[in-house]
């Protein structure tokens, strides 16, 4: 879907004063975001800093229509979904459902029943590995992850491992956070049963060639699953042309609520997976002398969904698509380019992961200053980082670190933003001075 031309926010805006020209109307985006409005740090008597959020790795902040939607279905269109035949049952399965076809729009899949609803990427990663793997790995099997993956994408395997005794493989990456290719190529032989790789790191930044990486995977005959937890927030993302087996992606990372997540699979492999987790709707016919189960993606949605979340979700899907995810790209990239130059230029900083190409997450080090004390003083001055391992422990270990601040930039960040990040680094330099 292209941004909506007649929507005021979706206006170019020129460059101007300095600031470099942006895709969309950045003012009035950000007015869309009621919590880019607070101070953060007010006490009696102190006027509190402006929240300067650079944490939107970790999770995005809402947009109204978002939190209108969800506001909307608990005050005027709530009712369980699936099982009702009245006429409020009627309207919110119909909206819920409804959004199960704005995900196959936003990823361009083949039809709806590709898409399976999960709490978050964590539950898409267990979903995959607890039904698609319990029948398909064994000893002697190996799978190929990376190691700039989030736990998310190597705890659920090791999980598994223990009971199905398969191998899990790294491939490794160079100083720059690169994946290296043709280490890749050479893990990959008749015992390899799948590939699992990120489609965008949340430490690094680093964007790998997920289309490269499944054709190569795929000359071999062995399915890719991609995480597109850091991906479908900053660019386009189309799994037909990635020819991914199963995608995956966090609502709450792409300006939707927490609670839920999307599991793409290729309708074969849903078919040949049996059930995750059993209760009310995923059943055909139940009885105590056998059970059926429904067709994907049902089979996989066991109880009652979060029907709010996902109409939430919907509507996040509406308002990136509205703004459109090149465009975000584009403006991320920017404040990412100014950013990275302004950091790399302070003595002293280093900034971990340096891939052409990458998205708009900026992890850095200071020679001499513990990351949590850089975390702690910018934060005194509003300016919100992360810092830490990340959840990617092994990546950490890669680059010989035990923490880094990440500052990672989403749709709704300025120039000024990443001018008070370069700011506050340099205060905490004088600081330790
Ligand atoms: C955040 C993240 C996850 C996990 O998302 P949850 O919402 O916590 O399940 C997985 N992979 C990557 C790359 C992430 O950034």
């Amino acid at each position: 879907m292209s941004p909506d031309a007649s929507d005021p926010r979706c206006r170019p805006m020129p460059a101007h004063h300095g600031l470099p020209a942006e895709p969309y109307d950045l003012d009035a985006v950000r007015e869309d975001f009621p919590i880019l409005k607070r101070l953060v740090h007010e006490r009696p008597g102190r006027l509190g800093k402006p929240l300067v959020y650079l944490d939107n790795a970790a999770s995005a902040q809402k947009p109204r229509p978002v939190i209108e939607a969800m506001t909307r279905c608990m005050e005027l269109e709530y009712s369980n979904v699936h099982r009702g035949v009245h006429y409020l049952s009627q309207q919110t399965t119909d909206a819920y459902e409804a959004v199960r076809d704005k995900v196959q729009t936003l990823l361009n899949a083949p039809s709806r029943e590709n898409i399976v609803f999960t709490r978050n990427a964590t539950e898409a990663f267990n979903l995959v590995a607890s039904t698609w793997g319990r029948t398909f790995l064994g000893p002697g099997d190996e799978i190929v992850v990376s190691v700039l993956e989030h736990h998310a994408n190597i705890v659920p395997w090791q999980l598994l491992q223990t009971e199905n005794g398969f191998a899990i493989k790294v491939i490794p990456c160079d100083d720059r956070g690169v994946l290296d290719l043709d280490a890749y190529a050479a893990l990959l032989g008749p015992k390899t049963k799948l590939v699992s790789v990120t489609h965008g790191s949340n430490v690094l930044g680093t964007v790998p060639p997920a289309a490269e990486i499944v054709r190569i995977a795929h000359a071999r005959g062995i399915p890719v699953m991609l995480d597109g937890s850091q991906a479908v927030p900053h660019m386009p993302v189309d799994v037909q042309a990635l020819d991914a087996d199963f995608y995956v992606f966090t609502g709450h990372k792409l300006y939707g609520p927490t609670g839920i997540g999307v599991l793409y699979g290729r309708k074969e492999l849903l078919a040949s997976m049996p059930p995750y987790q059993g209760g009310g709707d995923m059943i055909a016919s139940v009885s105590f002398n056998g059970t059926t189960y429904r067709e994907p993606p049902y089979r996989f949605e066991a109880g009652t969904p979060p029907i709010i979340e996902g109409i939430g979700l919907g509507a996040a899907i509406d308002y990136v698509q509205t703004l459109g995810l090149a465009n975000i790209g584009a403006h991320e990239h920017t404040l990412l380019e100014y950013a990275s130059v302004r950091l790399a230029a302070i003595e002293g900083v280093r900034l971990i992961g340096t891939a052409p190409g990458k998205a708009a997450i900026v992890s850095f080090v200071i020679e001499g200053i513990h990351p949590h004390d850089i975390g702690m003083l910018a934060d005194q001055m509003g300016v919100a980082l992360r810092v830490g391992r990340h959840c990617a422990e092994p990546l950490m270990e890669r680059f010989g670190l035990e923490a880094t601040c990440r500052a990672s930039f989403g749709l709704y960040n300025t120039i000024a933003e990443a001018e008070a990040l370069v700011d506050a680094v340099q205060s905490v330099k004088e600081f330790f001075r």
